[in-house]
């Protein structure tokens, strides 16, 4: 460890390497501390440049040492913890902004910028970078290209995917490449930026990337619909969604959720099981056509629907919205965040699912072990979240991975997927092949072993192989 501090310091000023461990134990792990394993940091380097990047990607493959890039370190999936030790290259400090192209709607900007201070910037321009994933202040546009976050927004508007045109990357032996281009279209061979976006920071690290940006609409309006049962919503999301109102983001609030929330707000939610909070956004005369129709159709079918007029009080309910995960583990000892998605009119399906499980592993408040239901009901991406109320023993431990296992299946039975936005990284890792099948995983295992042959890119994530640092196998697809 000594002789490794020593070396990176000859690469980076000594001042941007840290190995006390006051300072290792900070990058042990993401926002998982719950529930994966802790790491191992040996050494973290905070790099400022491209540069300073691929000098050390070039000395770790020399020297076969893991390197694990690490963004905000919000990740739900364990993707940024170091579990085989090795070097974390923290890109916070890699955040300038390369350009804003206003007559091309791009941006070029460094990994490691904050996503919520990327988006105040260009919306000064009158400028519009959609992805929302509800970590935005803290988490980065490099971490969220490696994820594929989502948010409120994709129901409208798509995925951090859809907004990556092009993309540098530090290979794994040092070189750097240039992926995509600032065109809004290109058809040049493999889509290698997209293979990038995604990969949990196994392939390569991301520096730069270029993001596609839309017009910032002028107008936004707030409705909340209440229903007497999650079903109810459920069954009231896939309406709306069939009527052809494409509402910018649809949140489903379950009763819990609501009375936690309502202490921050100006108005509490009205009574009621369960909730969906909907912003339309688009032309003032769009927004107040569809936010008629809404009222309508929810009435319609039972639902009492509350128009917020008052933009700050809007902005109150999203911001409680936004910090609900949070609140819920101050109040809980423990929770585990899980990110089934499924199709948009399987949502009620999913919603039975989720109460038939926790009727069956008797998990409710008087157990002291719960399942919460909220979620982007939107774009189906649901978060059945598990609380424990108390210390746990080791067999309520258990129950609560049988009701993980028992959700995701449930989730692909309906042809859903594991993950609509946290990724992979450990926690998902031993469900991958149960949606992709195993040819789908090897033809994985062969990208990686072609582009990091010596497997020192985040090694042990996406798939569970215990293939150590220094080798990875290429497999054979027939
Ligand atoms: C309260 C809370 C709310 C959340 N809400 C959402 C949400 O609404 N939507 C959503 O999608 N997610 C959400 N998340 C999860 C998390 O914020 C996202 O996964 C986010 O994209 C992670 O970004 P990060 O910068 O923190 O990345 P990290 O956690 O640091 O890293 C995530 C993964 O990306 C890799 N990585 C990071 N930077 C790079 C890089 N430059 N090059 C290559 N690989 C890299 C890491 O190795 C790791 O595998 C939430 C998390 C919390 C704690």
């Amino acid at each position: 460890m000594k002789s490794l501090g020593k070396d990176l310091r000859r690469l980076i000023p000594s001042d941007r390497v840290l190995t006390d461990p006051e300072d290792l134990v900070a990058y042990a792990n993401d926002a998982t501390y719950h529930v994966c394993p802790i790491g191992n940091p040996e050494a973290i380097v905070l790099p400022e440049t491209t540069k300073e990047v691929s000098r050390v990607v070039r000395y770790a493959a020399e020297s076969i040492i893991p390197v694990v890039p690490r963004g905000g370190g919000t990740g739900l999936s364990g993707g940024c913890t170091p579990t085989h030790g090795g070097i974390v290259l923290d890109l916070k400090r890699m955040r300038r902004i390369v350009e804003i192209n206003q007559g091309n709607m791009t941006a070029r900007v460094e990994a490691g910028m904050v996503t919520a201070t990327f988006q105040e910037v260009v919306e000064k321009q009158g400028l519009f970078y959609p992805p929302d994933p509800q970590s935005m202040k803290v988490s980065t546009l490099g971490g969220n290209i490696s994820t594929r976050a989502g948010g409120p927004r994709a129901v409208k508007y798509g995925t951090t995917g859809q907004y990556v045109l092009g993309l540098e990357v530090v290979l794994p032996d040092g070189e750097v490449i240039r992926t995509g281009s600032s065109c809004s279209k290109s058809s040049v061979g493999y889509d290698v930026t997209h293979l990038y976006a995604g990969a949990e920071g196994t392939l390569g690290v991301i520096t730069e990337a270029i993001l596609r940006l839309v017009p910032l609409p002028p107008a936004r309006k707030t409705v909340v619909v209440t229903s007497a049962a999650v079903e109810d919503s459920a069954r009231i999301v896939s309406a709306v969604i069939a009527s052809g109102i494409v509402p910018a983001m649809i949140e489903l609030i379950s009763r819990g959720a609501a009375a936690i929330m309502s202490g921050s707000l100006p108005e509490p939610y009205p009574g009621g099981e369960s909730h969906l909070l909907v912003e339309l956004d688009g032309s003032e005369w769009e927004v107040d056509e569809n936010s008629r129709e809404i009222r309508g159709l929810c009435e319609g079918m039972g639902a009492v629907v509350r128009v917020i007029e008052d933009r700050r009080k809007a902005e109150a309910y999203w911001e409680a919205s936004e910090k609900l995960y949070g609140m819920l583990l101050k109040m809980a000892k423990k929770g585990i965040v899980e990110d089934v998605t499924v199709p948009r009119d399987r949502i009620p399906e999913f919603v039975r699912a989720v109460s038939e499980v926790a009727d069956r592993l008797e998990m409710n408040f008087d157990r002291g072990m719960m399942i919460g239901l909220s979620g982007h009901a939107g774009d189906g991406n649901m978060h059945p979240t598990i609380f424990f109320l108390r210390d746990v023993t080791e067999k309520e431990e258990e129950k609560a991975g049988r009701a993980i296992e028992e959700l995701v299946k449930a989730g692909l039975s309906i042809g859903g997927t594991i993950s609509g936005e946290y990724g992979i990284g450990i926690h998902k890792a031993e469900f991958i092949e149960l949606e992709l099948g195993k040819r789908q995983v090897d033809l994985m295992r062969c990208i990686k072993a072609a582009v990091d042959p010596k497997n020192i890119m985040n090694p042990g994530k996406i798939w569970i192989d215990g293939e150590a640092p220094g080798t990875c196998r290429t497999i054979a697809i027939q």
